[in-house]
């Protein structure tokens, strides 16, 4: 196949560096990786492969598909939707095993009588059994590897924190769960009383940052570039893009890049956001179509059709630019990426 004029560039040591960060965060507690929605859309087994090499034992999927994907590398998966009465089918793909959410789920997995993960929800009132199930027996006799509950608010300062967290404690030596296990990536940055036995840190690993504690530590992982496929000379007065949002200023030259919404750069990025080329910063002009961006490059004379340009993508600031969560950001990526680790 030919290479594509889209590739999202991968720096796997950073990917590497973050998960250590994040383990050492993680005190005596094991630290695992969240690596469903394809690893944030950076392609879950490469993902995997790397942390599994680093050390980490514990990955997150969301789906029986998912963990599939995962079975080569023999690494320990567990799926956070649980088992569908469809999923039974896929029972017994190596390492994989479900993340219990309903006493539906509880009764059919006791069928199988394999080990397993349990979520209790302790106030987002997402997925996951009631500690009063847990207390009226519904766990019972049941092979529970890891128990598992999930925070609402992690990347805030919220008094709900403290209470999840309470009432996660209160559930230790309940159950046959020979671990437990809160914290996502900012959940982390809470401190050691959230830590219990196993971490399961996703955005950070991939360069996001919700909590001061993470500043200067988590690096950017993830950078979008684009090749140029025209460079053109607008006049002043003229016209770029669709509905003619940017009116050139003065005569300036304008490099279309080979990136647009299809690709997750969406229109709020339109007249908003940059690129660059190696030092020299290129703002974006007008609406991104579906196909194509466009900037400015005036102060890149060098630059023309076929260079690559990379976009700006440091993950708070681009949120902050954007309006689009962090998450979005990564997970929107789309598949013309070329994803290229280095
Ligand atoms: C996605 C997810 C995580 C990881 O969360 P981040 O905020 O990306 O660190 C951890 N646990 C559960 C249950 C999740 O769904």
């Amino acid at each position: 196949m030919t290479a594509s004029p889209l590739r999202l560039r991968i720096d796997g040591d950073a990917l590497v560096s973050n998960w250590r960060a994040l383990d050492r965060m993680s005190g005596t507690a094991a630290c695992g990786a969240a690596v469903k929605a394809n690893g944030y859309g950076l392609g879950a087994p490469e993902v995997a492969k790397r942390l599994a090499a680093a050390g980490c034992r514990d990955f997150f999927v969301a789906t029986w598909a998912e963990a599939a994907e995962l079975a080569p590398l023999g690494v320990s998966v567990s799926v956070l939707h649980g088992v569908r009465a469809e999923d039974l089918a896929s029972v017994g793909i190596a390492g994989a095993r479900p993340v219990l959410n309903t006493a539906e789920q509880v009764r059919r997995w006791r069928e199988v009588g394999e080990p397993c993960d349990v979520m209790v929800d302790t106030g987002m009132n997402r997925l996951g059994v009631s500690p009063e199930e847990i207390a009226d027996g519904l766990l019972d006799g049941l092979e529970i590897e890891t128990l598992l509950s999930h925070l609402a608010s992690a990347d805030e300062d919220s008094p709900l924190n403290a209470r999840q967290r309470d009432a996660f404690a209160a559930l230790a030596g309940r159950t046959s769960a020979k671990r437990m296990s809160l914290a996502n990536s900012a959940g982390i940055a809470l401190g050691a009383d959230y830590a219990f036995d196993l971490t399961r840190p996703g955005i950070a690993l991939y360069g996001g940052i919700q909590r001061e504690a993470h500043g200067g530590v988590i690096r950017q992982v993830v950078t979008p570039q684009a090749q140029i496929l025209q460079r053109r000379r607008v006049l002043a007065g003229e016209c770029v893009g669709y509905n003619a949002t940017f009116r050139a200023p003065a005569d300036m030259d304008v490099a279309i890049l080979n990136i647009g919404y299809a690709d997750g750069y969406l229109r709020c990025f339109s007249g908003k956001g940059r690129a660059w080329a190696g030092d020299t910063e290129l703002a974006v002009l007008g609406r991104i179509s579906m196909d194509l961006t466009a900037v400015g490059v005036d102060a890149a004379p060098e630059l023309g059709e076929g260079d690559w340009v990379s976009l700006d993508y440091d993950l708070p600031a681009t949120s902050a630019l954007s309006g689009l969560s962090q998450y979005e950001l990564l997970t929107g990526l789309g598949r013309r990426f070329d994803r290229v680790w280095g």
